[in-house]
């Protein structure tokens, strides 16, 4: 059935923008009349997902969570990887067909798990990397769009606003960002804070009294646990302050590793760290260096990060690398 009022979704990231961006519908529409959205990774801060309870309760809202399955893409893959009977080499000369010692290998564990970020490297068979971002398009940005893109189907409405946490000074991609833009019939992206400092934005978060994301504070900003894109100091903390985590970061490298079809995998596979690239030393040898032991080994060493650590592919002008950044401003 028609319904006759516009719906306003807020892409909540649990970052200071998105919620101030909340803060500002809210003020202006009324809770009842926005809706918070989030995109949970299935890797996120546990800093965060309380701090979206803290908003639930300090605002009396209730934020929508969504969470990507992979299922039935996940059954595809194990379809293909059985029936792959393909010939020919790949352009490193390498056989494009799985080996059936491959193939019983992925076969054993490509099963969902239930943990987005966990199955969608499983499905790929890698972690992403700045260059083949994919856990941002998938996790965040494909799966809020799907979101809405129902919400337009099932909900009938005539008008949706997604409201967006984007400001200009945040990077040289987001400099000409506008402030309100037709997306589709019916379908508008509103950036309330797009000319905002970062002053403004804890100033408005403080001004209702609320606190910023306590990541803040330790991190510097909000995002997985861990980022691909974590500095050698976001490493040290993390083995220092949540060893489970990074157990777990070895569990998953040995997973996606056995679903792929090399038979390894490293989550900060960033070519350029630890000091090697793939092809300037044996593949066993680049694996040891990126796999979590050997970026730990390579974390725990004098010596900064640099932002050319990392294949760059945008200017942040509010941080000293590249960061998640969604377009949408669904993560930070
Ligand atoms: S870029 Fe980082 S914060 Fe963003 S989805 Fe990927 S791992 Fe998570």
């Amino acid at each position: 059935m028609m319904k006759n009022e516009t719906l306003h979704i807020v892409g909540l990231s649990g970052g200071k923008d998105s919620t101030a961006t909340l803060l500002i519908a809210i003020d202006r529409l009324g809770k009842e009349n926005v809706r918070a959205v989030f995109a949970d990774t299935g890797n996120e801060n546990p800093e965060t997902y309380a701090y979206l309870e803290y908003l639930e309760q300090v605002l009396g809202i209730s934020v929508v969570r969504l969470k990507p399955d992979f299922s039935e893409e996940i059954t595809k893959k194990r379809l293909f990887i059985a029936r792959d009977r393909r010939r020919g080499r790949d352009k490193r000369g390498d056989k494009i067909r799985w080996s059936n010692k491959a193939k019983r290998r992925a076969l054993a564990v490509l099963q969902p798990t239930g943990n987005p970020f966990l199955d969608l490297c499983l499905l790929k068979g890698r972690f992403p990397t700045n260059r083949a971002r994919f856990c941002t398009e998938w996790l965040k940005r494909d799966t809020f769009v799907e979101y809405v893109d129902s919400v337009i189907q099932q909900e009938g409405r005539p008008v949706v606003v997604v409201w967006q946490g984007i400001r200009r000074d945040e990077s040289d991609k987001r400099k000409n960002a506008k402030k309100i833009e037709r997306m589709a019939r019916g379908y508008y992206n509103f950036r309330p804070i797009v000319d905002w400092t970062v002053e403004d934005v804890f100033r408005c978060i403080a001004s209702h009294g609320l606190e910023p994301n306590p990541l803040y504070a330790t991190l510097g900003r909000v995002g997985c646990a861990p980022c691909i894109y974590a500095t050698k100091g976001d490493v040290r903390l993390l083995a220092a302050s949540s060893p489970a985590r990074i157990e777990r970061v070895r569990d998953w490298e040995h997973l996606v590793g056995q679903a792929s079809k090399k038979g390894f995998a490293a989550f900060f596979q960033g070519k350029e760290l630890a000091g090697t690239k793939p092809g300037e030393v044996s593949n066993l040898v680049f694996w040891e260096r990126h796999q979590i032991d050997g970026i730990l080994h390579w974390a725990a060493k004098e010596g900064r990060f640099f932002a050319g650590d990392w294949e760059e592919d945008e200017e942040n002008t509010e941080s000293s690398g590249p960061r998640c950044g969604s377009e949408m401003g669904l993560c930070e």
